[in-house]
């Protein structure tokens, strides 16, 4: 089975679904504080319809797949597709994101069902700025997630830390600690949206500006992933057990290297997180399309990527918010 490629040869093998609009938190720079326009339930694919695309994804040699949302564990009976995808054919890694919340409830039947690893989106350390940032009181049920995890084997557990000045800048030095204990860190650079153009003038803080402030840890060494060749670069501080990553969407994008899709909750298959574009994949599912007419939208979604984004531009997507395209 050969792989498929896009117009730039980059090769396509991620797969990123979102299994919800959904979300139990309301963080600042991805939703706006109301919430959105949700989605009735039967608008949202189904778990039959997603293994479906996902086994004509791995006919194109997509083997990696991760379930993202809104929240993905809000869905109900996620456990269950994770077990249909994790006993496909094909899959080789099944991951997850999530913020955490609920995790402690479900790490073990995750893990039993196929999920190989999590990543935990953890922007503070602290009690009131947790919920200044989420809207939710909800710290502690994060910190007991991030265990359970370990605990289950959803090994290597990511933290992905979105950094904002003024915001939880000051904690940066906290959280190289954790990984100078055995965390595995992500600093991720905030990326503007359609709803808080404002709060990312404001806010925004390169990973450059990030590592000044490490500096007076040591030196950061330049080390592999312990998982996969995403597009975070990952280092090491003297005598670390654990790794602190950067993901630089907006300071030095990573386009040349995307090797992803992405599957929206309503069935659109985004060549770009960055862009409005979609091709529909839900009506052609409804109306019986047969595998290789999926393919075909998949192939087209693939030659549809763009070279890269143009947030440098000024090209913010407007039509949909990040918790509905899945991060
Ligand atoms: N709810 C899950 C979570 O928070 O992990 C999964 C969905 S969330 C949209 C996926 C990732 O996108 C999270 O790590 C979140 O921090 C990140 N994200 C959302 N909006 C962002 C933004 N404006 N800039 C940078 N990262 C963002
Ligand atoms: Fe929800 Fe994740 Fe968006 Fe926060 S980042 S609002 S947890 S979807």
């Amino acid at each position: 089975m050969s792989g498929i490629s896009d117009s730039f040869q980059r090769p396509i093998n991620y797969l990123r679904i979102s299994v919800t609009d959904r979300c139990n938190l309301r963080c600042i720079y991805c939703m706006p504080s109301q919430g959105i326009s949700l989605v009735p339930h039967g608008e949202l694919l189904s778990y039959e319809e997603i293994l479906v695309v996902v086994r004509a994804a791995v006919e194109l040699n997509i083997t990696r797949v991760r379930l993202t949302g809104g929240e993905p564990l809000v869905r109900s009976k996620l456990v269950d597709l994770v077990r249909m995808l994790s006993s496909t054919e094909g899959i080789d890694d099944l991951s997850l994101t999530t913020n955490g919340v609920l995790l402690r409830h479900y790490a073990p039947a995750l893990k039993k069902a196929g999920l190989k690893r999590v990543n935990i989106s953890l922007d503070s350390l602290q009690k009131d700025r947790f919920r200044y940032i989420t809207g939710y009181d909800g710290l502690a049920e994060v910190l007991q997630g991030i265990e359970a995890a370990h605990d289950a084997g959803l090994e290597p557990v990511k933290i992905n830390t979105v950094v904002m000045r003024g915001i939880n800048d000051t904690e940066i030095i906290d959280f190289a600690h954790l990984a100078q204990e055995g965390w595995h860190v992500r600093f991720i650079e905030l990326m503007p949206n359609q709803f808080a153009v404002q709060f990312f003038n404001l806010s925004f803080m390169s990973a450059y500006q990030v590592k000044q402030q490490l500096t007076s840890l040591g030196n950061l060494e330049s080390c592999l992933s312990s998982s996969g060749n995403g597009p975070a670069k990952y280092y090491r501080l003297p005598g670390a057990k654990g790794t602190i990553g950067f993901i630089t969407p907006v300071s030095e994008h990573f386009c040349f290297s995307c090797n992803r899709l992405r599957l929206t909750a309503q069935g659109g298959l985004l060549p770009c997180l960055l862009s409005d574009e979609q091709i529909d994949v839900k009506q052609p599912l409804r109306r019986g399309a047969l595998p290789d007419e999926l393919k075909q939208l998949l192939e087209q979604a693939v030659a549809a990527k763009p070279p890269g984004h143009r947030l440098a531009q000024g090209v913010i997507p407007q039509r949909r918010s990040m918790s509905q395209v899945g991060g």
